[in-house]
């Protein structure tokens, strides 16, 4: 029998690269390929506690349905924190609770994507992104970076000669894949930019408050004078992904839109997990649990680094981030890292081959690593593995 499924379900395939990546869970695999959060840094403790509180006091309020926008005081919270992190001037009406920044994006792609509608996006960009807005038909038109974030010539170039562009998807703060965050000057020519074109912008932001050294640079939000920035923030890497909260910060006419497509997707966010994370804002402080992960982080950054310095061969160049969860290489152009991954696996240690980053293809010599996930000697162990596969390779 042939099952007719929609037509947006045509571009979306089972990529290659998610059949490798399944190969990477096995316990005796050294992976660098998922972004996962250290699982040791949950606090389990501290939630198991406040799951009891939070039963006991607000239990029938806990288990019931509530507001398609979220738990009010949660709402309250994340105004507070976004104004002194991320340097905006926003109130909680601004603010609906999402299932991760995930479902944000998800609602971007159905809030403002018809059909062949263009994405501009970083090249490479975050594959989930992608994957969601492709889901709804749309074409992407990569904009190139470099170490201080997108290129913003390159922006406008594209900018004067396009029609159709509906959207524009950025991750300025530690970038996934690349770990690189946009400057101050950028940032302000990207605003300048895209008030003069007046297009939407996603500005995606799970990693901005995981900064190990230097000073954080205000958001894309905290500059738009014109409502045309949607801010997504996550609690996935800040405290736990398991929850499963996020929010969406946006100007009222568009953040109606995406309200009416929440109650339309799910009604509303998880009463209880809302009410247990505005708990754990309440009882314990947030900041220190960040500044404990970054310790951590940073260390095992640092690590990675290091053993790259000394075990990668020269040519071989990658990025120096200074937060989040991602360390971008790149090899010379005619090696494939879809190919030195096999070589990878049957040694026990992956990453994640850079291709599937980039929404057009086309670019094969880079990939990604991720430093939060593994231990100290793992780290070492895996980076000298791969660094005698590199040898392997640029040795031809
Ligand atoms: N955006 C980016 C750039 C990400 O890296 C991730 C998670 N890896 C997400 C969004 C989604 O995260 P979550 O849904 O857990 O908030």
């Amino acid at each position: 029998m042939a099952i007719r499924f929609a037509k947006r379900m045509e571009g979306l395939k089972e990529s290659e690269i998610r059949e490798l990546l399944k190969l990477t869970e096995k316990p005796e695999v050294i992976s660098f390929a998922g972004g996962l959060p250290a699982p040791e840094l949950f606090p389990i403790e501290e939630m198991k506690e406040i799951s009891k509180i939070v039963l006991e006091e607000s239990g029938t309020q806990a288990l019931q349905y509530s507001t398609t926008e979220g738990f009010q005081p949660l709402r309250e919270k994340i105004a507070r924190r976004m104004n002194s992190k991320n340097k905006t001037n926003v109130t909680k009406d601004d603010i609906l609770i999402t299932n991760g920044s995930q479902q944000g994006l998800d609602f971007a792609g159905r809030v403002f994507l018809n059909e062949g509608d263009i994405v501009l996006c970083e090249s490479p960009s975050y594959l989930g992104a992608i994957n969601a807005f492709k889901s709804y038909g749309s074409k992407f038109i990569e904009v190139p970076t470099d170490k201080d974030g997108m290129i913003m010539e390159a922006l406008e170039k594209i900018l004067e000669v396009t029609e159709n562009v509906k959207m524009i998807y950025v991750i300025p703060d530690f970038q996934n894949p690349t770990g690189i965050t946009w400057t101050l000057e950028r940032r302000k020519k990207f605003i300048e930019i895209i008030s003069k074109y007046e297009i939407p912008v996603l500005e995606d932001n799970p990693y901005g408050e995981l900064r190990f050294e230097g000073e954080s640079i205000p958001s894309l939000k905290s500059m738009d004078k014109k409502g045309l920035v949607i801010f997504l923030g996550t609690f996935s890497k800040i405290l736990c992904p398991g929850y499963r909260l996020g929010w969406t910060c946006a100007s009222q006419n568009i953040l109606k839109k995406f309200i009416f497509v929440k109650q339309v997707a799910d009604l509303q966010s998880s009463s209880i997990s809302q009410r247990e994370v505005s708990k754990f804002i309440d009882l314990y402080n947030l900041d220190n649990h960040v500044k404990k992960i970054n310790e951590v982080y940073a260390r095992r950054r640092d690590l990675m680094l290091e053993t790259m310095k000394e075990e990668f061969p020269e040519g071989v160049e990658y990025t120096y981030p200074e937060g989040g969860l991602f360390i971008w290489v790149e090899l010379p152009k005619h090696l494939d890292s879809r190919i030195i991954m096999k070589d990878c696996l049957a040694n026990n240690v992956a990453y994640v081959p850079g291709g599937s980053f980039f929404p057009n293809g086309g670019t094969e010599n880079c990939f990604r690593l991720n430093y939060s996930n593994m231990s100290d000697d793992r780290i070492v162990e895996g980076i000298k593995r791969i660094g005698l596969i590199l040898r392997k390779y640029m040795a031809v």
